[in-house]
């Protein structure tokens, strides 16, 4: 069975394939001939990934997912939340997004947030969701080079590392994607 993710991103299609398995072909837009913008204007997580797949289906009518990602920091009650791409503005780098969390932070002691997935799964037009989360706390500064994103800041619960100085496959063994994906996946499996 084929299934179609709404990304561009390689890197997440490979992860997805690995952690779905052989009895699914992971495939992206752009295979279809597909690489336009899709559109994501949610207030939610949900919304997102809801907005995302359900605008594959209506395009292609095939089997497709969608995820949206959040890093929720509880001191900013849990901003940057849904904008945790453009937090620092649209179209800003994601240096940017990492300078100005450490900002809204400087004062604060209390230094605990989280990563969450929620991915959409449509089959025949009908939506199911599934979610992941992986606890830990943002340092002062940041650390490490791998990754994207809020990598360098992020240290999960239980670890010293950041998800930066990890190795991608130390990463996607505790990561929010990968606890997210892994229900999806207990449906094929
Ligand atoms: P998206 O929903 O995957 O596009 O993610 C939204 C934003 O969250 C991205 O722009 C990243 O900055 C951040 N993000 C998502 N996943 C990760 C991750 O695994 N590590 C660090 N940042 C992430």
């Amino acid at each position: 069975m084929e299934l179609l993710f709404a990304t561009a991103n390689v890197h997440k299609c490979h992860e997805a394939q690995i952690i779905l398995g052989p009895s699914v072909s992971i495939i992206m837009p752009s295979s279809l001939g597909f690489t336009g913008e899709i559109p994501e204007t949610g207030m939610t997580l949900q919304e997102n990934a809801l907005q995302k797949a359900m605008f594959l289906w209506e395009k292609f009518r095939v089997p497709c997912f969608a995820d949206d990602t959040a890093l929720e920091v509880d001191v900013l009650n849990g901003a940057p939340g849904v904008f945790s791409a453009r937090y620092a503005g649209s179209d800003c780098r994601p240096e940017e997004n990492v300078k100005k969390l450490l900002q809204d932070m400087q004062s604060s002691a209390v230094r605990t947030a989280r990563f969450r997935c929620v991915i959409a799964l449509v089959l025949h037009g009908q939506p199911q969701f599934f979610e992941g989360t992986v606890e830990g706390s943002i340092l002062e500064q940041p650390r490490g080079t791998g990754g994207f994103g809020y990598d360098s800041v992020f240290v999960p619960a239980g670890y010293k590392k950041t998800f930066a100085e990890m190795c991608e496959a130390d990463k996607n063994t505790i990561s929010h994607r990968k606890r997210a994906l892994e229900k999806m996946a207990s449906l094929y499996t």
